[in-house]
């Protein structure tokens, strides 16, 4: 039978390939994006406390109330920014499946989006789902700060979305206030929606802080921020996350939410909302920052050249030009089998597949686990096998 094609990107997603790589091969992983170190006790004793005391039918479809009036009053404690819980926050499956629907609410066939590339995969595959065209405009190596220019270049009167991302995966760059006022600049007088990933929000390295669009009153009228507990929390695995809209967009957001999941894990719900209101949490950025830290302590040791620190994200690139001249995914597979260290080629996040010669390690891991993989990486250069 001859299904369509829905989107141009690979069969399966490079995380897939890099973790099932580093599990056929026993390897270390630092591929994937998600932690190995445990959640506090606390958030789990929530999650079990739900469950035995009868949080276990259909939440309501926005999400729970209680998860809803949490998330806002932490974004008034932590930015100053009110956001209505009824009408603004829907709690969703994670944030791809939030980045996805905001998408299948505004684009038509033949709408073209601004993708800053490298991108996270999912946005480009998310577009062309729903009948977009991506138009990907290149961040500047080796800062990865955006070109302005070059995106004012790239807006036809067809432009319907630009999707930007900060922190930002796979790069670790971060935007500051100016990045949004010139945004700001480009999209006024035009209808052009602004698709905000900010699901490492809390993961900003350096004492600086992290500029979210929805401190920014003129952009915020017209973006959808999304967001993902699992970051925050360490629980990738919960996927749970949320759209912050204004009410029109939230709205148009629902009408399709209500109809593809309908509802979100309820004793996750209970547990998050219960974890936030205690406030218990200490701030996730310190931590990031001294695994960052400890990481790149450690690579000193390596042949590995690492441009700049992350300044957020769960991720460091480095380059290995002078290790070898094998394409990026060839040299990651290399690493995988040879090394036993799994990373992730910072091509898959191109569209053309751009080799700069670039690999994705990620650092949010227990130390032990960072050092055993980098004493592996060191080895590198006493002892090559064929690369
Ligand atoms: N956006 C970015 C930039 C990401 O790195 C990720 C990875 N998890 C997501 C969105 C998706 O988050 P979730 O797991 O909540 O779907
Ligand atoms: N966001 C994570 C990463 O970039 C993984 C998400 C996924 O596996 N789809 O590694």
């Amino acid at each position: 039978m001859n299904l369509p094609k829905k989107h141009s990107a690979a069969d399966t997603t490079i995380f897939t390939v890099m973790s099932a790589l580093a599990q056929q091969y026993n390897a270390i992983n630092l591929s994937q994006g998600f932690p190995d170190f445990p959640i506090d006790a606390q958030l789990g004793n929530y999650l079990s406390e739900a469950a035995q005391n009868g949080w276990n039918q259909y939440a309501p479809m926005p999400g729970l109330p209680m998860l809803r009036n949490a998330v806002a009053k932490n974004f008034q404690q932590r930015h100053g920014i009110d956001i209505n819980p009824d009408t603004e926050i829907t709690i969703t499956p994670g944030a791809t499946y939030a980045i996805y629907t905001a998408f299948t609410a505004i684009l038509q066939p033949g709408d073209e989006v601004i993708v800053l590339e490298p991108a996270y995969d999912s946005y480009i595959p998310n577009i062309e789902m729903n009948g977009g065209k991506v138009v990907p405009v290149a961040l500047k190596a080796p800062t990865f700060e955006v070109d302005w220019d070059l995106v004012k270049a790239a807006i036809t009167a067809k432009t319907k979305a630009i999707i930007v991302n900060t922190p930002h995966n796979p790069t670790g760059a971060t935007w500051n206030k100016e990045d949004w006022d010139a945004l700001a600049e480009i999209v006024r007088n035009t209808d052009i929606i602004i698709l905000s990933d900010e699901v490492y929000e809390q993961l900003v390295y350096d004492g600086k802080p992290h500029y979210s669009v929805l401190q920014h009153p003129e952009l915020r009228e017209r973006s959808f921020a999304l967001y993902s507990f699992g970051k925050v929390f360490h629980n990738t695995g919960w996927k749970i996350g949320y759209c912050i809209a204004p009410p029109a967009f939230t709205q148009a957001f629902r009408k399709l939410h209500q109809f593809v999941a309908f509802s979100i894990n309820t004793p996750a719900q209970y547990a998050l909302a219960a974890y936030l209101e205690n406030g218990i949490q200490e701030p996730v950025n310190i931590m990031l920052q001294s695994k960052r830290d400890y990481f790149l302590g450690l690579m000193k040791e390596t042949p590995f050249t690492i441009l700049q620190p992350a300044g957020g994200s769960y991720f460091q690139l480095a380059s290995y030009e002078n290790i070898s001249d094998l394409p990026d995914t060839e040299f990651a597979q290399w690493l995988t089998k040879e090394y036993g260290v799994a990373t992730i080629p910072v091509s898959a996040f191109y569209s053309n597949r751009k080799d700069d010669k670039l690999i994705r390690f990620c650092f949010a891991k227990k130390e032990e686990t960072l050092s055993s993989a980098v004493e592996k990486l060191a080895e590198i250069g006493t002892f090559q096998p064929n690369p």
